[in-house]
């Protein structure tokens, strides 16, 4: 079983808060970088050794920017390369100002199944603060334009800590985001990243901080508000209507194997991680050279348990004691154990039986929980 990532990485204009690799579309730089994608999805088909493909995503960057053109081209290539006839979820990231009925029928007769939509806010002011070209009313015109041509599992991304917004602004994303009622959705707690336009204005006391205290209602009222309307939390940011968790990231929590084409795409086969170059020049060289992986990490055994922990923890179904000791071995486990038995005695970690998993209070202190149970962390 394994999964096929496509890194897209154009964007028409620059969010505040994205650190992403992504650059203006100019025509000729994306035909020649399709042209370079399709060249190494065929010279890469061999890497997943026949396993049966049971995900696709494309994300970026924004691939909806491409049209579906362009996007053919890419799924042709996969359908030339893997036999796709086992795909369950082949997911495409859009923005709401690309959606349109024809593009969602070409998504369709793509293969694709799910949508995921960076919506953010359904309120306008945080939708300008944060750069996004599309509307609250947009957001929710593209949503019904998915419906009405077939793919009903539409996941959206929605953000709380945006400076000016309120509780009663994210009550009402969250409601608006309830009225429509996606299969999906993941909600992050904005990030100040190095190099975006959204740390200068925090260097240059433009804009403040949102307090903690404040994040922690705004979670608070997101958990339990989709709570009550039936949806299963079952990541630290994403929340599912039964049976609609995404596949494709559950399957990397579970570190199942995933092919990456693109620039800076990873990869993670064999148990050892790959990168494509991070820039789209350097990577279509490389390409058109006959050259694939830029570069190989082989993951130390106490790299591979800190990654489990990082990611499991993130979960609901939490951190399998046994697993660890059977995968890691006597001295893992044993550290294990150690460092989250304080955890458990102050409530920021639950125990049931051999499995571990955050408690809602450890969820907001996620970070230094899993940090303290790293065994690597510097
Ligand atoms: S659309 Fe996505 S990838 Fe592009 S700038 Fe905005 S957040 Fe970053």
């Amino acid at each position: 079983m394994a999964g096929i990532y496509i890194h897209i990485p154009f964007c028409k204009k620059k969010c505040i808060y994205c650190d992403f690799y992504s650059i203006a579309a100019k025509a000729d730089v994306v035909d020649n970088y399709i042209d370079a994608l399709c060249k190494e999805i065929a010279m890469r088909k061999a890497e997943l050794c026949g396993e049966t493909v049971k995900t696709v995503y494309v994300g970026g960057g924004t691939p909806s920017l491409l049209g579906h053109g362009r996007l053919l081209r890419i799924a042709d290539a996969l359908h030339r390369e893997f036999d796709m006839c086992g795909v369950e979820e082949f997911t495409i990231e859009v923005n709401p100002d690309d959606v349109s009925d024809e593009e969602v029928a070409a998504f369709r007769s793509m293969g694709i199944n799910r949508v995921s939509m960076g919506v953010q806010s359904f309120i306008d002011e945080e939708l300008k603060f944060l750069n996004r070209r599309h509307t609250a009313d947009g957001a929710i015109e593209a949503y019904n334009t998915i419906l009405r041509n077939g793919i009903d599992n539409v996941s959206i991304d929605l953000i709380y800590g945006i400076p000016g917004q309120t509780l009663q602004s994210w009550r009402q994303s969250v409601d608006t985001a309830m009225q429509l009622r996606p299969r999906h959705i993941s909600c992050y707690n904005l990030s100040y990243e190095d190099g975006t336009r959204l740390s200068r204005m925090l260097e240059n006391g433009s804009i403040a901080v949102i307090d903690d205290d404040v994040c922690v209602k705004m979670y608070e009222i997101v958990s339990d508000r989709l709570a009550d309307c039936g949806y299963e939390h079952y990541e630290i940011s994403n929340y599912a209507l039964p049976g609609f968790r995404s596949r494709h990231n559950s399957n990397y929590w579970n570190k199942t194997p995933y092919i990456g084409f693109g620039a800076s795409a990873h990869s993670y086969l064999s148990g050892r991680r790959s990168y494509n170059p991070g820039n789209i020049k350097l990577y279509v060289a490389a390409i058109n050279d006959g050259v694939t992986v830029s570069e190989i990490e082989e993951e130390s055994i106490a790299e591979q348990y800190d990654e489990e922990v990082m990611l499991r923890l993130r979960t609901k179904d939490g951190i399998d004691a046994g697993r660890l000791r059977s995968t890691y071995g006597e001295e893992y486990y044993a550290y294990f154990l150690n460092a989250v038995r304080g955890f458990v005695d102050s409530g920021l970690v639950e125990r049931h039986g051999d499995v571990y998993r955050l408690s809602r209070k450890g969820v907001m202190l996620s970070d230094m929980v899993i940090r303290e149970l790293m065994y690597d962390y510097e």
